[in-house]
């Protein structure tokens, strides 16, 4: 790559989507042809990746990469749309396995996961394999996922924050990097506190109304009390669209923008993550980066894989 710097990395699990489209939803214990099965390359990390990277930016994806025979389809996947993945520690480990049943007359999709004893990202590795060079890394995203895999690597992930604070406290302005994070679901381990170490927090609609609210706004309105000043929160909410609230501002949001037609809406979160994050980098303002995530990632839920999200590349 001739330009390899303001990398935008994201740090998180990677995983084996078996991906089978039905035309209808099968009933337990009950034989059906499926219109397709494919090998995709899924875990949100790695998902919001190869958006990134097709939407045109300078993307490394972190996490570890189990020693099976799906190594070698990971690095394969990570070529054919230039994503870095080399800094990737190989662990020891079942391949974690998601079975992602979509439903070809609604869209919809349902998961079923597998974990394998698959670890989490450790702290020392990011520490010994990632090297914080002023320019290199322009934003560095974390996400807190894996609780039906174990316990999720909430202290390792603040621990990889803190080092990447340290950094930023030696760089000049510009090379200073923004730190995100995305809350998912709601864990039996506590990540909250996690939101004042980061520039930007993405809370999906899962977890805010778990936390106890029934709109994207009143979710970000109700979470700015755990941002850090200067902070931003941001809430994705289907085919409502999106809001989103920096420090002390009013909040602002964009529609969704439904496809002509729905065919697959697996991954339209991590490719909205990516879309906002790439458009920041690029010195959007707020609005704007969350209505082209928006579009973005309505048009991937209009798709097949992502290879198409290449049409709607950053300018
Ligand atoms: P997740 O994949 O994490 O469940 P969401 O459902 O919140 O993510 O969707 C993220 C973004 O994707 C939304 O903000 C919206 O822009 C877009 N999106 C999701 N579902 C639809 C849909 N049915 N029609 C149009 N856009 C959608």
């Amino acid at each position: 790559m001739a330009d390899d710097r303001g990398r935008v990395m994201f740090v998180g699990m990677n995983c084996l989507d078996i991906s089978t489209t039905c035309q209808v939803y099968p009933e337990e214990d009950s034989d059906h042809d499926c219109l397709d099965m494919l090998w995709v390359r899924g875990g949100n990390a790695s998902n919001s990746s190869t958006a990134c990277a097709l939407l045109g930016g300078n993307t490394q994806y972190m996490g570890n990469l189990a020693d099976t025979y799906e190594l070698q389809f990971f690095k394969d996947t990570f070529e054919e749309v230039g994503i870095h993945y080399e800094d990737c520690p190989i662990v020891k480990s079942q391949c974690p396995r998601t079975l992602v049943l979509i439903n070809a007359s609604t869209g919809s999709r349902t998961l079923m996961y597998y974990g394998g004893g698959y670890p989490e990202l450790a702290e020392k590795d990011f520490r010994s394999r990632i090297t914080l060079t002023p320019g290199k890394y322009r934003w560095i995203h974390f996400e807190v996922v894996l609780e039906f895999l174990g316990r999720p690597n909430v202290d390792d992930i603040q621990a990889m924050i803190r080092h990447i604070q340290e950094f930023n406290m030696a760089a000049r302005e510009d090379d200073k990097i923004k730190i995100s994070l995305e809350l998912e679901k709601i864990r039996r381990i506590e990540s909250a506190h996690l939101m004042k170490e980061v520039d930007l927090v993405f809370v999906s609609k899962d977890y805010a109304i778990a936390k106890g609210f029934h709109d994207m706004e009143s979710a970000v309105v109700g979470f700015e009390k755990f941002l850090r000043p200067g902070g931003t929160v941001i809430c994705a909410w289907g085919e409502k669209g999106a809001a989103a609230k920096a420090w002390d501002q009013s909040v602002t949001t964009s529609k969704a923008f439904p496809p002509e037609r729905l065919v697959n809406t697996t991954a339209a979160g991590d490719t909205f993550n990516a879309a906002t994050i790439l458009a920041l980098t690029k010195g959007l303002p707020l609005h704007d980066a969350i209505t082209y995530a928006c579009k973005v990632a309505g048009a991937k839920c209009g798709m097949r894989g992502f290879e198409r999200l290449k049409e709607l590349a950053f300018s």
